[in-house]
């Protein structure tokens, strides 16, 4: 079965064994009532404290980075002038798994921000938003309880890399949705000049399940490396495409299918791999095997897609993300695109997009241009067979069904 992007948002997220962040969530959103039925109140943490439960589980920021959240805390100075920001902007359009947890259960994603707001000794909490059913739904949750009177819920509209949580920051501060053209940290730097901690919305919601929970039954499931669950958007040709929650350690394959050919791991940042093998979900196995896991996008394509114009409709649309503050980036993501098309039609070798996608890396002020250099990169190694037909042919044959979403708007090409 082949997924479109709206079929995988149409599904009903789906928890595989343990549901934690969905649970309770089949019957629809839950409300304060319903979700303090099923969540507990987070227990009240001092910032050690919590640094050290978020160790021993060795929580990962569930954005992209995958930083390590308890270094993160240590390194945001506590006071009354620090920010929690909360970035639920999830600008990528193969993804859906943060406004799934936003509308679905969005108390869960105000506890672990109130909780971590509380061990910074701060009330400062900005919850910024793109999609406006989960803004809706974390308005009237903000709406419901005393406790999340000082939040501030901001509409966030900034595309892809509007949404890398500098640019995010500088935008709360008054200033362009743009990442900072020299490399700040928000812990020391962030919305208006103050400290801030900043993460994925997910990365909140783990966050009251293991103050909830507490550390023992927080990594009674999960891989030893990255015990728990995680939220992931499964797309193509899988055989339940849409939002999971999956336990972590579970292997790629049970994910998307046995079947052997290309996946794709980490999303539009992410990488192609030729088979997934014995490869398991879990953010530190997963980067050390060269394919990072990023938002939790795993995608695979159909074969009756056009693989290689898949692929470049999507560097089409990361050129287009690119803001123009970095000649590399702005100049070179369309010319990488560009030359892709040429590799389409058979006019130019593969090395051509090589070297393209080389020049990239490294180039920018942000991870933009490295991530489409990966992306790019590692299609071209595992679409070698379809490149080969394209440079004989000039076409492979096969339509170009836009299994790989890019938004519904145009892609310049
Ligand atoms: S690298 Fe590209 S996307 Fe990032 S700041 Fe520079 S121009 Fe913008």
């Amino acid at each position: 079965m082949t997924a479109t992007i709206g079929d995988a948002e149409a599904a009903v997220p789906t928890a595989w064994g343990t549901a934690r962040l969905l649970a309770g969530t089949r019957a629809g959103r839950l409300d304060l009532a319903r979700h303090r039925d099923v969540h507990d109140v987070p227990r009240r943490s001092e910032r050690g404290s919590l640094a050290d439960a978020l160790d021993a589980v060795g929580l990962l920021g569930r954005g992209g980075a995958a930083f390590p959240v308890a270094t993160k805390l240590l390194g945001t100075r506590a006071g009354s002038g620090t920010y929690v920001v909360v970035n639920g902007s999830e600008g990528e359009p193969a993804s859906h798994k943060d406004r799934a947890l936003m509308r679905l259960a969005p108390h869960l994603v105000l506890d672990g921000a109130l909780a971590v707001a509380r061990s910074l000794r701060t009330r400062k909490v900005d919850l910024v938003v793109q999609d406006r059913a989960a803004h809706a739904s974390l308005a009237a949750a903000v709406r419901e309880r005393r406790d999340a009177r000082g939040v501030r819920l901001v509409h966030h509209d900034h595309g892809f890399v509007g949404g890398e949580v500098r640019a995010v920051t500088r935008a709360l501060s008054g200033g362009p949705a743009l990442p900072p053209g020299r490399r700040v940290l928000p812990t020391v730097h962030g919305v208006d000049g103050r400290p801030t901690f900043a993460s994925n919305v997910e990365t909140f919601a783990q966050i009251a399940l293991l103050l909830s929970l507490g550390v023992d039954e927080y990594a009674g499931v999960g891989a030893a490396d990255e015990p728990g669950t995680t939220l992931l958007t499964l797309l193509g040709d899988v055989p339940h495409p849409g939002v999971v929650e999956v336990p972590t350690g579970l292997p790629l394959s049970a994910l998307v299918g046995e079947r052997p050919g290309p996946v794709l791991v980490g999303g539009y940042h992410g990488t192609w791999l030729a088979d997934p093998g014995e490869l398991t979900v879990s953010r530190p196995t997963l980067r050390s095997a060269g394919a990072p896991l990023n938002a939790g996008v795993l995608a695979r394509l159909p074969h009756d897609t056009c693989a290689l114009g898949e692929v470049a409709t999507v560097a089409h649309w990361l050129a287009d993300q690119s803001v123009g503050q970095c000649g590399p980036c702005f100049f070179g993501l369309p010319a990488l695109a560009i030359t892709l098309d040429q590799l389409a039609v058979g006019r130019v070798a593969t090395e051509a997009a090589r070297q393209r996608a080389r020049l990239l890396v490294g180039r920018g002020a942000c991870a933009h241009p490295d991530g489409a250099a990966a992306f790019v990169a590692s299609a071209l190694t595992v679409l070698d067979r379809e490149i080969a037909v394209h440079r004989r042919h000039g076409h492979c044959g096969r339509p170009l069904l836009g299994v790989l979403p890019t938004g519904g708007g145009p892609v310049t090409r």
